[in-house]
C-alpha cells in the first residue's frame, strides 16, 4: 500500500496495517470535526490534510462534520468560514456535510437505552459537588447519592430535563461506570447538561445538550467512521470512547487513533486566543495577514500547495512540540518562486532622469515572466525619460563592492540597458531627490555592445506609466519563539510592535494594476506580493507575504533575538 519513503506518520503506518488486515473489510472512512467556534488555523490544516489525504491515498471517504454539540460558542459566520478554507486548501467533501446537532435525536434515544439498561442517571448534585465528589488523580471519587436512582425514576426526570422543566444546573444525565476508576474521565462522566441556549442549527427544539465525549464517538459510529484521528489531549478519552459503544452495544467500532497537534515557533494557535486578538482587536479580524488562520494566510498570498506541503513534511508525531517556522516559510517560498510571475515595483522612489534620453519618447523592453521558464511568456514594461529607482539602490559614497547606483557608477536596468550617474541632486535639507544619469543607446536589452562587465543590476519603473499603490509589508506577528512558554509573563507582550508597516506611495507597473484580487507575483528584488481585497483600480493594494530571503536568520545570527 503505502511506500513508507515519506517523513514518519504513523497513522498512515496504521490504517494501511488495518487496511492489508481486511478490517472493517478494508474500507477507510475519516472525517475532520471542526467546531464551529472560531476559524481554522494552519494546526487544523494539518488535520485536514490527514484525514482527507489518508482517506484519498487509501480509497475511501472524508467527511465534514460539525462539532457543534455546545451552542453557546457556535455560529453560522463559522460555519461558511470553514467550508470556503478546506475548500480553498483543496479538498472536498461533496455532499458528506454533517452536523453533531443532526444526531441530537438519535443521540437522545440512545441515552433512553443506556438509562434502561442501568448505565446512565440523573445527577441532581449542584455543579460544585460533583466537582468535589470525582476526586482527584491521588484520591478516589464518591458516588453520587442520587446515583442508584430507579431506571423508571431516571427515564421521568431526563424527559423532563428535556422539556425545560429545569433551570440549568439543576440535574445531569452522567454515565454509570466506576468512580474509583483510576481514568478520571471514567468517573461517572457527565453525557447532557441543561442549557437554556438557542442554537445556530436546531434553535430551540433543545434545552439539554450532549457532552463532546458522548456525541463524538456515537457520531462517528453513525457516519461509519473507520479511524476517527484526533489530537493527544483526548488520549485519556479513548476509553470512554470505547465505553458508549461498547455499552450500546453498536456493531460498528471506529477507532480513536490520537496525534501531536502541529504547532509553530512565533506562533500561538488555538482558537480561544485567536478570538481574543480580534475581540481585543490586536489584529484586524480573522483573516488578518499577520494571522495564521487558513484566511489570513489566504490574504497575506500564502497557497494552498505550500500549506499541504508543509503538512506532509512535518510528519505525523505522537510528542508535542513546535516545528520551526522557517520551515513553513521557506515551503511558501519555494512554490511562490516556481509559480508566482515576476514584476517590477519600486516601495520607495527615487527619481532618475535620462539626459540623453528624448523627453517625449518611449520604448517598450520585453521582460520575461519567469527568467528561469521562457516558456512562461512575459510582457513589455515601458521605458521613458524619467524613472523610478528604489533609494535603497543609491549611495552617494559608495562602500567597497557597491555595483548599485553611486556617482560615476555605470549600472544596469533590468530588463532595458545600461546608465551612469552623473549628478546627484538634493533638496533645501540635503536629501537626495533625484539622480541625473545618462545611457548607451546601444545596451537595449541590457547588455554592453563592447561586452564590458556591468556587475549591478537594478529593478526601475517608468515615472510617466507606473501607478501609484499601497504596501503593507507584515512581519511575523511575534518576536518571541514560544511566547506562550515564557514563565511570568502574558503571551501578549511579546506581539512583535512591527509586524505591519505601510507604505503609501510606492510605484508599481502597468500591467500589476489591473492584476485580480489574490494574484500573486514576486516583485523583483523586493519580495512575494499579493493583491489585497481591498485593492482597488484606483489604488491597488498589496501585502507582502515574505521576502525573498530569510531575513530573519541572518538578524537573529548578528543580533541575537529580534524585536528586542
Ligand atoms: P484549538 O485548540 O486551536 O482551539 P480545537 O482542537 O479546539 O483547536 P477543533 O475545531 O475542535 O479545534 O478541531 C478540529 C480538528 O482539528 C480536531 O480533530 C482537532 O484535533 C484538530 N486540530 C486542532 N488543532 C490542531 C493542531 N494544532 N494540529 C493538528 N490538528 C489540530
Ligand atoms: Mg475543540
Amino acid at each position: 500500500m503505502s511506500e513508507n519513503s515519506g517523513p514518519p506518520n504513523f497513522v498512515r503506518d496504521l490504517v494501511a496495517a488495518d487496511v492489508a488486515a481486511g478490517k472493517h473489510g478494508g474500507r477507510v472512512m475519516t472525517r475532520f470535526p471542526p467546531e464551529p467556534n472560531g476559524y481554522l488555523h494552519i494546526g487544523h490544516a494539518k488535520s485536514i490534510c490527514l484525514n482527507f489525504g489518508l482517506a484519498s491515498e487509501f480509497g475511501g471517504l472524508c467527511n465534514l462534520r460539525f462539532d457543534d454539540t455546545n451552542p453557546a460558542r457556535e455560529e453560522q459566520e463559522y460555519v461558511d468560514a470553514i467550508r470556503r478554507d478546506i475548500r480553498w486548501l483543496g479538498f472536498d467533501w461533496q455532499e458528506r456535510e454533517y452536523f453533531a446537532s443532526g444526531y441530537f435525536d438519535q443521540l437522545y434515544r440512545w441515552a433512553l437505552q443506556l438509562i434502561g439498561k442501568g448505565l446512565a442517571y440523573v445527577d441532581s448534585q449542584s455543579p460544585d459537588e460533583i466537582r468535589e465528589g470525582r476526586g482527584n488523580f491521588y484520591k478516589k471519587g464518591t458516588e453520587s447519592p442520587y446515583r442508584n436512582r430507579s431506571v423508571d425514576e431516571n427515564l421521568a426526570l431526563f424527559e423532563r430535563m428535556r422539556a425545560g422543566e429545569f433551570p440549568e444546573g439543576a440535574h445531569v444525565l452522567r454515565a454509570k461506570i466506576d468512580m474509583a476508576h483510576g481514568n478520571l474521565n471514567m468517573r461517572d462522566p457527565p453525557m447532557y447538561r441543561i442549557k437554556h441556549a438557542h442554537h445556530h442549527r436546531t434553535g430551540d427544539t433543545w434545552c439539554i445538550y450532549p457532552m463532546y465525549d458522548y456525541a463524538h464517538g456515537l457520531s462517528d459510529a453513525i457516519e461509519g467512521v473507520t479511524h476517527s484521528i484526533c489530537t493527544l489531549e483526548f488520549e485519556d478519552h479513548r476509553p470512554l470512547y470505547e465505553w458508549f459503544l461498547e455499552a450500546l452495544a453498536l456493531e460498528h467500532r471506529p477507532q480513536q487513533i490520537e496525534f501531536a497537534k502541529l504547532n509553530f515557533t512565533y506562533v500561538v494557535l488555538s482558537k480561544r486566543r485567536l478570538l481574543q486578538m480580534v475581540q481585543e482587536r490586536l489584529v484586524d479580524g480573522w483573516d488578518d495577514p499577520r494571522m495564521p488562520t487558513l484566511s489570513g494566510l489566504r490574504r497575506r498570498g500564502v497557497t494552498p500547495e505550500a500549506i499541504r506541503n508543509v503538512a506532509e513534511r512535518v510528519g505525523v508525531s505522537k510528542r508535542d512540540g513546535s516545528v520551526d517556522v522557517t520551515l513553513f516559510e521557506h515551503e511558501i517560498r519555494e512554490h511562490l518562486n516556481a509559480t508566482a510571475p515576476r514584476r517590477m515595483a519600486v516601495l520607495r522612489p527615487l527619481k532618475l532622469v535620462i539626459e540623453n534620453y528624448p523627453e517625449d519618447a518611449e520604448e517598450w523592453f520585453d521582460a520575461p515572466d519567469n527568467p528561469e521558464q521562457p516558456e512562461a511568456g512575459g510582457r513589455k514594461v515601458p521605458f521613458c525619460r524619467e524613472l523610478y529607482i528604489e533609494q535603497d539602490d543609491f549611495r552617494e559614497v559608495a562602500p567597497k563592492k557597491w555595483y548599485r547606483f553611486a556617482p560615476g557608477q555605470e549600472v544596469r536596468l533590468r530588463y532595458a540597458c545600461l546608465v551612469t550617474c552623473r549628478e546627484v541632486v538634493k533638496d533645501a535639507e540635503g536629501r537626495v531627490v533625484e539622480l541625473r544619469c545618462t545611457w548607451d543607446p546601444n545596451s537595449r536589452g541590457g547588455d554592453a555592445p563592447d561586452g564590458r562587465r556591468v556587475r549591478g543590476t537594478s529593478h526601475w519603473v517608468s515615472a510617466r506609466h507606473a501607478v501609484a499603490a499601497t504596501v503593507r509589508l507584515y512581519d511575523r506577528l511575534f518576536t518571541e519563539a514560544d511566547p506562550l512558554g515564557v514563565e511570568g509573563r502574558d503571551w501578549k507582550e511579546f506581539l512583535n510592535p512591527n509586524s505591519l508597516e505601510v507604505v503609501e506611495d510606492v510605484r508599481i507597473e502597468p500591467s500589476l494594476a489591473t492584476a485580480p484580487v489574490g494574484a500573486r507575483f514576486q516583485f523583483e528584488r523586493v519580495g512575494y506580493f499579493c493583491v489585497d481585497l481591498d485593492s482597488t483600480a484606483a489604488r491597488p493594494l498589496f501585502n507582502r507575504t515574505i521576502g525573498l530571503k530569510d531575513s530573519w536568520a541572518k538578524l537573529e545570527a548578528r543580533e541575537g533575538k529580534p524585536g528586542s
